[in-house]
């Protein structure tokens, strides 16, 4: 009876002290559970941070084999903000921890924090080809809205150039082509800085998958040299083009173009 006691004292015990490993929230769905995997390399890879350097080493590179030419008007660089200049991870991370995806309106209250880290190597490049003269355009598809905050991030990560003028916001059209044709009229655009294949030309533009990737083969020797690319595994283009632009879709829909794209044995 005794004995009987003793091993009931020790199965509650038992029961009230253990824990159930728990899932977290954003085990619903394909792109968010992918989102966080993806964050994870860009906030703890060493690799992420190599893959970055090696672009704004190439980067160094080829400037001063730009610097070394002659040019008719003078030089500018033209480069995109967002997992180019400054990492906005954490705002990927905090939206897969609750299942979802980008959504304007958080997007904003995250900008208006002014409070994303740079992308290793960003800042340096820049302060160097600043210092040989080179204006810094940064065009990014930010709103108006954003401008604030994203001019104080800037600002307060000691890039060069972070002035209103040379902060080019998104107008009338995503496309940066007409932004890009604008700057050019006054300036030589040595090179143009990118994640997304949209940074660097208008035949990245809303794009099919297999146009993105045709026109990437027609362009492949622009890579690495006018084209500098950073890694972006969380978002880009490279996903939307493949719910065909269409920003409105649910998860589960995401999912179903998710797993009739990708290629198995
Ligand atoms: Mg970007």
């Amino acid at each position: 009876m005794k004995k009987c006691f003793i091993l009931l004292a020790v199965l509650i015990a038992g029961c009230t002290t253990a824990k159930i490993p728990q899932s977290p929230p954003a085990a619903q769905n394909i792109t968010a559970n992918g989102k966080l995997l993806a964050s994870l390399f860009q906030q703890r890879a060493a690799e992420y941070q190599a893959l970055c350097f090696q672009a704004y080493n190439l980067a160094k590179i080829r400037l001063d084999q730009a610097l070394l030419l002659t040019h008719n008007k003078p030089l500018a660089i033209v480069t995109d903000i967002d997992e180019t200049v400054l990492d906005n991870s954490p705002y990927d991370v905090k939206q897969s921890l609750v299942g979802k995806d980008y959504e304007q309106k958080s997007w904003e209250e995250w900008t208006a924090l002014a409070k994303a880290d740079t992308v290793p190597g960003a800042r340096s490049f820049l302060k160097y080809a600043s210092s040989k003269g080179v204006k810094i355009y940064y065009l990014t598809n930010r709103a108006e809205t954003e401008r604030k905050g994203t001019l104080a991030n800037l600002v307060q990560k000691d890039f060069p150039d972070a002035v209103n003028e040379q902060l080019i916001l998104k107008g009338a059209v995503s496309s940066k082509e007409p932004r890009r044709q604008a700057i050019a009229e006054k300036y030589d655009i040595v090179m143009l800085i990118g994640d997304n294949l949209g940074d660097f030309s208008v035949l990245f533009d809303k794009k099919t998958s297999e146009e993105r990737a045709k026109n990437t083969i027609a362009s492949a020797s622009e890579f690495g040299k006018r084209f500098i690319v950073l890694p972006n595994p969380v978002y880009g283009d490279w996903e939307n083009s493949l719910y065909k632009y269409n920003y409105n879709f649910t998860p589960a829909q995401k999912d179903s173009v998710i797993k009739s794209v990708l290629k198995s044995y």
